[in-house]
């Protein structure tokens, strides 16, 4: 659970160390506002699921090909600067006899992008726990997206956009298998 009353008091304390007036109207309830919105973006801290759970209901299928899910929108939270990044997230896996419901795919995104993180990491997680828990032959991860702290800080380099690919199995030995994949999420 997440203590809002103390984050309350934190950003009254960084709204105080800039010099601002806390108890003037606008500003009066921006600290509790604040809070809730952390809260909800960093939601994957707090809502007490176990990953080991997101890929547990699974179906035998004799289905052997690609099969992805593109596009798949997040918005998560860079831990270095607490400013979000906002992309797209294309997952695919070759199955092993197992496959999943579509929507576990986009849940398992959500559920890593919903806490701080680095872009990075958050791509091999998703390809990791697929790995884990599917077996399958092959799994690919690409994830695109705008870094705040990117643009609207530091270098400012509006519309730059950052590419993170994690390849297991088929994906990552096969040529073959790998052009497919791309060809279908830049298509
Ligand atoms: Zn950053």
């Amino acid at each position: 659970m997440m203590d809002l009353a103390k984050m309350e008091d934190g950003f009254r304390l960084i709204l105080e160390g800039m010099g601002e007036d806390v108890h003037r109207e606008g500003l009066i309830d921006t600290p509790r506002r604040v809070a809730k919105m952390y809260q909800e973006l960093l939601v994957g801290l707090t809502d007490g699921v176990n990953e080991d759970d997101l890929l547990s209901t699974q179906f035998t299928e004799a289905y052997d090909e690609m099969i992805l899910l593109k596009d798949i929108p997040f918005v998560s939270m860079c831990e270095h600067h607490f400013l979000p990044f906002i992309g797209k997230a294309h997952v695919a896996y070759i199955p092993n006899d197992r496959i999943v419901g579509l929507s576990k795919l986009a849940r398992t995104v959500d559920y890593y992008a919903k806490r701080p993180q680095v872009q990075e990491r958050m791509t091999r997680q998703i390809a990791e726990l697929i790995q884990k828990q599917l077996n399958p032959k092959g799994v690919a991860v690409v994830v695109e997206a705008t870094h705040s702290c990117m643009t609207v800080r530091g270098v400012k380099k509006q519309g730059s956009v950052m590419f993170t690919s994690q390849l297991l199995g088929l994906f990552k030995r096969s040529e073959k298998t790998r052009a497919e994949f791309m060809a279908l999420i830049h298509g």
